[in-house]
């Protein structure tokens, strides 16, 4: 009897008190859905302009997108070329035939009580996107964290081509709310990836790749502040007694705004769910929302399941087709992804990791960058290469700080950029050759920015000039020597900084105009006699 209380005892509660005693965590796992809204001219089905920064209401709409009876929709070539672009870019696998389907359900941004979707035949399946992850090792032994790179696969489900709704606004204190069409029937691509992501930061780096590569493809602006790219997530904990083959429930978190919510949600329901099962309880298969000023997230509604929708096949458009050279056609168009031109800018410019992804986000600095090196090119090449390795430190330097800097916070396209790349190479090559001073650069680049002007008349319009009169030069050396006689006793007993003291006076004194080899040539000749 006793034998078999502790069986029983111990089958039903084996699972936790294995993880008690061994002080194992529930493992976790996770899919996301992500969807974005595509860059085209016009609608998905109608000839309405897609236009996401229109502000007037129910300006950009027409019979079908506002299903008036008897319309009948036509499926936009541009949107459906640019959904299989991105499986291309994606590794997937591209459908040769599909199709469309009707996705029933009720909501008042919805105004034909139906979306148009995709269900068993997806435009691309079985894709998979690489991305870094750090993982953290604890070396036992010395208790030490090493953090290393890995690469991980996370393979992709599928991608699909849907329509998206109208939105409500629902005023303060009306017993209304107000529709606005114009976002109803803006091509959507929806993307679901297999649940192989373990934590908040993987997901947040598989969101901000699939965002680089959405606008490098150009098929969307992807901005998640502004829900040009949504992303859900679907979450649950898995027993690890169980061998982590059995998932458990999941829960599905909407409404995220950003990558840090992505992370932050995921971290936090992963803390939820495993209080709930450490006590003995069941998680709930439901959504839930992301609360912003709490950050929690909170319960919205347990889930519809797919039967609910009564899917079926959109019988107003055709079914689909794609031939070899179709998709041949769209492939030839794909650029140079992310990943490539990872690699590509390490071993073409030697450039550190961090400069390099500050390039890769912002590809069009990252493209002024290399205009303005291939400008230097023919000069470049007389060059050693470690000679060359300083120059496009110098140039990626002055690009990525002070022209980010001076474009506070703008994006480079958004804003007439008035310095040429020659004019760019130019003072890069003035710099390089100490024709002047830091100080004096950052006061020509503001200068070049708001003026266009190239940099040699901005320097002689402004007297910037280096004092090229070492006769001027020596007077201004040795005025600064007897004001300094500390410095100067300390030079003749050995201490290398007060030269620099020294040289940096004669600097200030000439506002930056003096070559400062030139002055430690000078200071040294005469501290020398
Ligand atoms: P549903 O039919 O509820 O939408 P799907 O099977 O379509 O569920 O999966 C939706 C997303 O959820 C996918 O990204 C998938 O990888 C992920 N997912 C499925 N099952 C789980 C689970 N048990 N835990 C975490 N994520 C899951
Ligand atoms: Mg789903
Ligand atoms: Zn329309």
């Amino acid at each position: 009897l006793e034998c078999g209380f502790f069986q029983a005892l111990f089958c039903c509660k084996f699972n936790q008190i294995l993880i008690y005693l061994l002080n194992m965590t529930y493992k976790p796992t996770i899919g996301l859905e992500i969807h974005a809204e595509l860059k085209t001219n016009s609608k998905m089905f109608c000839s309405c302009k897609n236009d996401l920064d229109e502000k007037r209401p129910n300006f950009n709409i027409c019979e079908i997108c506002t299903a008036q009876p008897g319309t009948l929709p036509v499926a936009n070539e541009e949107a459906i070329k640019k959904v299989i672009k991105t499986g291309l870019a994606l590794n997937c696998k591209i459908a040769e035939d599909s199709k469309f389907d009707r996705k029933n359900y009720f909501y008042p941004d919805l105004p034909k009580g139906y979306q148009i979707s995709q269900y068993d035949q997806p435009l691309c399946e079985h894709g998979y996107l690489d991305i870094n992850v750090e993982e953290k090792h604890i070396s036992n032994s010395r208790e030490l964290e090493i953090w290393s790179n890995k690469i991980k696969r996370i393979r992709i489900r599928r991608i699909h081509l849907e329509e998206d709704t109208g939105s409500l606004l629902h005023p303060d204190d009306a017993d209304y709310s107000l529709v606005n069409l114009n976002r109803a029937g803006v091509p959507l691509m929806e993307l679901v990836t297999e649940p192989d992501i373990t934590s908040g930061k993987e997901a947040r780096k598989f969101a901000e790749e699939l965002q680089i590569i959405l606008r490098y493809l150009g098929v969307s602006f992807a901005d998640m502040e502004k829900g040009q790219m949504r992303v859900e997530v679907n979450i649950s904990l898995s027993n690890p007694s169980a061998g982590g083959k059995k998932l458990g429930t999941k829960v599905e978190i909407k409404n995220l705004n950003s990558f840090k919510t992505v992370e932050k949600s995921i971290d936090f329901e992963i803390e939820r769910q495993n209080a709930i099962l450490k006590s003995g309880k069941k998680i709930i298969q439901e959504t839930r929302g992301w609360h912003d000023k709490k950050e929690i997230t909170f319960s919205q509604r347990e889930k519809e399941s797919a039967h609910d929708y009564r899917y079926f096949p959109e019988p107003d458009l055709p079914p689909l087709y794609f031939d070899k050279e179709f998709i041949e056609k769209i492939k030839s168009e794909i650029p140079e992804l992310p990943e490539q031109k990872r690699e590509r800018f390490t071993k073409e410019y030697a450039l550190d990791k961090n400069t390099v992804e500050i390039f890769i986000v912002n590809k069009d600095l990252s493209e002024y960058f290399e205009k303005v090196i291939s400008e230097l090119d023919e000069w470049i090449e007389q060059n050693t290469d470690n000679e060359f390795k300083k120059i496009i430190k110098i140039a990626s330097n002055y690009i990525i700080s002070d022209v980010q800097g001076l474009l506070q916070n703008k994006q480079f396209v958004e804003i007439e950029f008035k310095i040429t790349p020659e004019n760019f190479a130019e003072f890069i090559k003035m710099i390089y050759q100490e024709k002047i001073s830091s100080k004096v650069a950052k006061m020509v680049l503001s200068d070049m920015f708001h003026t266009g002007s190239d940099p040699s008349s901005v320097i002689d319009g402004n007297n910037w000039g280096q004092m090229k009169d070492e006769g001027q030069m020596e007077k201004i050396v040795k005025e600064i020597i007897l004001k300094n006689p500390k410095a100067v006793l300390d030079y003749k007993a050995g201490k290398q900084n007060a030269l620099q003291f020294l040289a940096g006076q004669v600097m200030a004194k000439t506002r930056g105009t003096s070559n400062p080899s030139t002055v430690q040539k000078i200071l040294k000749k005469i501290l020398s006699n």
